[in-house]
């Protein structure tokens, strides 16, 4: 076993090697960009390198660097993660070069399975069922052409080198063919550097069923069973389990030997995934391998019982595989949910921005959580948006959808968007409930997982009312008190401000703006709600925020949080954002007329499609803004001309700021 690694990433994967690393006794050499300098990952490794300005061009994808900081320290091996240098094969060879252990696949096996047209290829000639479809060099238009219509309309059409859902174009007609592979083909170009394609007969309604597999150096490979990762938006996961529910044993069989057969396939060694689309009629089709660790690994550790990263450092240390195929069982059910700072209102749009209170249920052994960002951190929009994992385990699925229902209830965010209750609208479902899961469905839920805003309930509004009461008799008390300086609740001492004059509190839910008149009354106040008159009182409980409260004689216990603007207050597993009036407040809403487009949030332009003075027609592509390793384009609202362009391709931008200046039609 190594003595000393460097994890070359950030975040919770990078937490996560660290602890197994430390488990085993191995010492960890932590990397870091200037904005992670604070970072958990940092303060978990036993030291720590700054490696470069924020951007990942700068710093984790910096390999060179990385490299000479390993080297440095005395490292002997490097754990990529993923993301970032995993799957970059000149990285992984460039680390064996110097003699450096790469935790991964060697190089030539990175490569070959890096592009999807050569894994195609391969996987055919070894027996591997693929996805029907077109998979050559040749991309002449007319030759595409005649292949999708052997295919079969609908087509899909993949990026080669693509990655994390992008590149990806679902072409229902010829109609749509030319233009769709010529805009797959840009967008490829900008993102991964290549823009070669293939095509795909687009599958109906599939589940994505993919095989963890492990092998080592001696020719040997196992394969850990699967996960069902059909829970997807954009065509990337966000819940995924194992195992697959419904699987029958033989398919289970069948589909654990292919993802052998092809790793012996590309002579792999360490940790990988075999992903396959499953269709209705339960025929399975290889369409990628993943060769790196995934991020939905800890549900397979959930129900085998085994560390996967604890694996992947024996296999690199030159081990055989600790255990062989017969010695690999399951127990139960896991669930993971990824919890990721964006918004599902808004076609899950990433956000960023300080997390103002943050809080995981903790202490079951059940349940784990993933997580590289602490409260008061900053979601950067330089890297991916994923908060944390939630991981849970249960004796069957049902225990295990529970036990996700509870945790994702248990879980509050302040800050920037969430998916939380997404995620747990999701968990309710009661589709989510019967497994009638597959890759289309939070298209077709879409309206039961986002639903319309709805009011406030009024015992929300009194525990938002009680707070701005407790907090303004506070700071007429102005005591200082230790502890969280800014909840009303650390005045634990007997002794109140008591007024019994009346006075009055204004939150706005939404649009609406509401009133209520308060008067004291002991310990507590009589608040006029909508629906009458109700003594109110609370008492604070163990964590920041907590309250035991009594609302009218209802006892609940809730959690209200000062945040900037308002409050949040979470009551049965919802969360409510309320604002607060301020006197100082002036309209902030963008002025849309008023003739520039701005950004949605700050990214990197990739591409500038028009010039200052082009005549557009509305919807029109005009910028592509890079952020959070997704792409938006920013269209034209209306017909008109671009005044003048005030950003070029590779230019970082923050939210807000005119990219355009843009005069309508009239
Ligand atoms: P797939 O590539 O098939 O979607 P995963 O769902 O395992 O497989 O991973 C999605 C991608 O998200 C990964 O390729 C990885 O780049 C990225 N990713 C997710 N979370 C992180 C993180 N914390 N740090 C770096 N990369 C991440
Ligand atoms: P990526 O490298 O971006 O992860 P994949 O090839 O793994 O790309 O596909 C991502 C997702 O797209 C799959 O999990 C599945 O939901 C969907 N998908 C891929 N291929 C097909 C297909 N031929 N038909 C229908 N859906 C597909
Ligand atoms: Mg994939």
């Amino acid at each position: 076993m190594f003595d000393k690694i460097l994890i070359a990433n950030r975040g919770e994967i990078a937490c996560r090697v660290i602890r197994t690393a430390r488990r085993l006794g191995v010492r960890t050499t932590a990397v870091y960009s200037e904005a992670d300098a604070d970072s958990p990952h940092v303060r978990a490794a036993n030291e720590a390198y700054p490696i470069g300005p924020a951007p990942a061009a700068d710093s984790y994808l910096r390999g060179d660097l990385i490299i000479e900081v390993a080297r440095q320290v005395g490292a002997q091996a490097i754990h990529p993660g993923y993301g970032f240098l995993s799957e970059n094969a000149d990285f992984a060879q460039a680390c064996r070069d110097i003699g450096l252990v790469f935790i991964g696949p060697p190089a030539p096996a990175i490569r070959a399975m890096g592009s999807k047209t050569e894994a195609k290829q391969l996987m055919e000639q070894a027996g591997v069922p693929v996805v029907p479809g077109y998979h050559q060099d040749n991309l002449d238009l007319k030759v595409i052409t005649t292949k999708a219509r052997i295919i079969g309309y609908p087509v899909l059409i993949k990026a080669s080198a693509g990655g994390g859902g992008r590149g990806m174009r679902v072409v229902a007609s010829e109609l749509d063919l030319a233009e769709s592979i010529a805009s797959a083909r840009r967008e490829a170009q900008a993102a991964f550097g290549d823009d070669h394609i293939l095509l795909e007969k687009f599958i109906a309604r599939p589940r994505h069923i993919e095989v963890q597999i492990f092998a080592d150096g001696h020719g040997h490979v196992v394969h850990m069973f699967e996960r069902d990762c059909s829970i997807q938006r954009r065509h990337q996961k966000i819940i995924e389990e194992a195992p697959a529910p419904g699987l029958t044993e033989d398919l289970r069989q069948v589909m654990g030997a292919t993802a052998v057969a092809a790793a012996h396939a590309v002579g792999y060694v360490g940790a990988g995934t075999v992903e396959f689309i499953l269709d209705r009629d339960d025929n399975y089709y290889f369409i990628e391998m993943n060769t790196r660790l995934q991020v939905e690994h800890p549900v397979t550790e959930a129900i085998t019982g085994r560390d996967l990263v604890e694996w992947q450092l024996r296999i690199a240390a030159g081990e055989p595989l600790p255990r062989d195929q017969e010695q690999l069982t399951m127990e139960g059910h896991a669930i993971e949910a990824r919890i990721y700072a964006e918004d599902p209102s808004r076609d899950f749009l990433p956000s960023s921005g300080r997390l103002d209170h943050l809080r995981f249920p903790t202490g079951r052994p059940e349940l784990r959580v993933e997580t590289g960002v602490g409260l008061g951190d900053t979601v950067s929009p330089h890297y991916d948006p994923m908060i944390a994992k939630l991981v849970v385990w249960g004796v069957d699925r049902d225990a295990a959808v529970r036990g996700l229902r509870r945790a994702l209830a248990e879980t509050q965010i302040a800050g920037p968007a969430t998916n939380r209750a997404f995620l747990a609208a999701v968990a309710g479902h009661p589709s989510f409930a019967a497994a009638d899961c597959d890759t289309g469905f939070i298209d077709r839920h879409f309206d039961d997982l986002v639903p319309a805003p709805r009011p406030a309930p009024e015992l929300v509004v009194a525990l938002a009312a009680l707070h701005l009461l407790e907090s303004r008799k506070r700071q007429a008390a102005n005591t200082a008190q230790p502890g969280d300086p800014y909840s009303p609740w650390s005045l634990t001492g007997g002794w109140r401000l008591s007024d019994n004059s009346g006075e009055t509190v204004t939150v706005i839910d939404g649009n609406t703006e509401i009133t209520v008149p308060a008067r004291g009354d002991g310990d507590g106040y009589l608040l006029t709600l909508p629906d009458g008159e109700t003594r109110v009182s609370a008492r604070a409980g163990a964590e920041p925020g907590d309250l035991a409260a009594d609302l009218g004689g209802i006892r609940v216990a809730a959690t209200v949080i000062g945040v900037e603007g308002g409050l949040m207050v979470w009551l049965h597993g919802t969360g409510y954002h309320l604002r607060v009036p301020d006197p100082e407040a002036h309209s902030t809403v963008t002025d849309s007329a008023g003739g520039h487009l701005t950004a949605p949030m700050p990214g990197r332009i990739v591409q500038v499609l028009v010039e200052d003075g082009a005549e557009v027609t509305r919807g029109a592509a005009l910028i592509v803004l890079e952020a959070m390793k997704m792409e938006h384009t920013i269209a034209a609202p209306d017909a008109g001309t671009v005044v003048k362009v005030n950003y070029a391709v590779d230019e970082w931008v923050e939210e807000g700021v005119t990219l355009l200046d843009f005069t309508p039609r009239a």
